[in-house]
């Protein structure tokens, strides 16, 4: 789960880590009354979306008087944002952060992330912060510091004094490392976060140590235990689809083709996708319906990837254990009887009342189009949406 700038400064806050001063607004007279709070002049004014970029995209401005604050959240609010992570689409700005704005001697790059393959949780830090640091990675990567840290033995002090000394900060600000990043990997350790990322951390001009932007992501596994997050979750930056179909508890993800899958079992929607890809085709989302999908699991999927406009076909591809195909089929019925399907469906299953299912279907007199094997489904869908 992804979080707000502002809610992520809220957890830094109780962590004790420090951030600038200010708030979130909802309106143009919210934003001047923290405006006038912050007591100084210039305020940073700062879109809150659930993606980066937005430096670079025109969503974080300057304000240097009481009517600079009013033209620019009232040009930020309701804009629609585009940044290299929004999609060509963007994003319409609700909210906006209101901060002091600060001297700036220094941007670096400060994030925690987990790292699969040494089972291990890294720390990496950059010199060359603040919004250029996509490129600094892809082009000069040895400007990335990582340093490990074993979960097991948990962070040690000499970890932090690594990153301030590689970082060549001098000693006043390895102090601060030195307590800053602690808490940071507390922070991140007892929230199950899967990131902690402050792109720019910055060094004041009078040498503080502070972090201007902040993004968390969380493990949505262990958001059981951390309803105090959940309570940050913003529907209006999920995709619409993926937010209704997280209440039937589908696993459900949009994606950029025109060829709807549903799919069992997450290694045969994986599989499915391959094939399609395989045979020329772009597969418009993943859907594992779960391997004891109901019915009514089945006709809600369906319904869902039917109500994404940009599926010119759908591909069900079935294999009933739990899910016995006769009760797939009940439920492909029934959402046929529900939703209007304009689009063509190619059908593939095997297992148990494959028979069954498949009459099913054809006493349905649903026009479908049914497929021998994987393959031949992955080609029939195919070479339908090409035509
Ligand atoms: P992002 O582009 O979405 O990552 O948004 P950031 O919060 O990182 O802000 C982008 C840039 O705005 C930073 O790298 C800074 O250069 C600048 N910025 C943000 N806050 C301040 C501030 O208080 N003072 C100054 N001078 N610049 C700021
Ligand atoms: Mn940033």
């Amino acid at each position: 789960m992804k979080i707000h700038e502002y809610q992520a400064k809220e957890l830094f806050d109780r962590f004790e880590v420090p951030i600038p001063r200010g708030s979130v607004a909802f309106s143009v007279d919210e934003a001047v009354k923290v405006a006038e709070s912050l007591g100084k002049f210039p305020v940073v004014i700062k879109a809150q979306i659930h993606a980066g970029g937005r430096g670079k995209g025109g969503g974080v401005k300057l304000a240097n008087s009481i009517e600079e604050v009013k033209q620019v959240a009232d040009e930020i609010l309701g804009m629609t944002l585009v940044t290299h992570q929004t999609g060509p689409e963007g994003k319409v700005v609700r909210k906006i952060l209101v901060e002091e704005g600060l001297d700036i001697d220094k941007e670096l790059y400060l994030s925690i992330i987990p790292d699969r393959s040494t089972a291990k949780v890294v720390i990496m830090a950059s010199e060359a912060g603040g919004m250029d640091i996509e490129e600094v990675a892809a082009k000069t990567p040895e400007k990335i510091i990582k340093v490990w840290v074993d979960p097991g033995f948990g962070i040690q002090p000499y970890h932090a004094r690594e990153v301030a000394f590689r970082l060549n900060v001098g000693p006043e600000l390895v102090k601060q490392f030195a307590v800053i990043i602690p808490r940071l990997y507390r922070l991140f350790f007892d929230y199950d976060c899967s990131l902690v990322e402050i792109n720019p951390l910055i060094i004041t001009k009078d040498k503080k140590l502070i972090a201007l932007d902040a993004k968390i992501n969380f493990d949505d596994n262990a958001l059981y235990r951390h309803k105090d997050i959940l309570e940050y979750r913003d529907l209006d930056e999920e995709d619409p689809l993926e937010v209704e179909a997280s209440k039937y508890n589908l696993n459900y993800i949009r994606l950029d083709g025109n060829i709807g899958n549903m799919v069992n079992g997450a290694g045969l929607a994986m599989a499915t996708m391959d094939v399609i890809k395989r045979a020329g085709g772009e597969p418009a989302n993943f859907l594992d319906v779960g391997g004891g999908a109901s019915a009514e699991m089945v006709e809600n999927g369906f319904r869902i990837i039917l109500s994404d406009e940009k599926v010119k076909a759908v591909l069900i591809n079935i294999f009933g254990g739990i899910l016995r195909c006769d009760v797939l089929a009940k439920g492909v019925v029934e959402a046929n009887k529900k939703v209007e399907v304009k689009v063509p469906v190619v059908i593939r299953m095997e297992g148990t009342n494959v028979e069954e299912g498949r009459r099913i279907l054809q006493e349905s007199g649903l026009n479908l189009i049914v497929a021998r094997d994987i393959k031949d489904a992955a080609e029939k869908i195919s070479s339908i949406v090409k035509e």
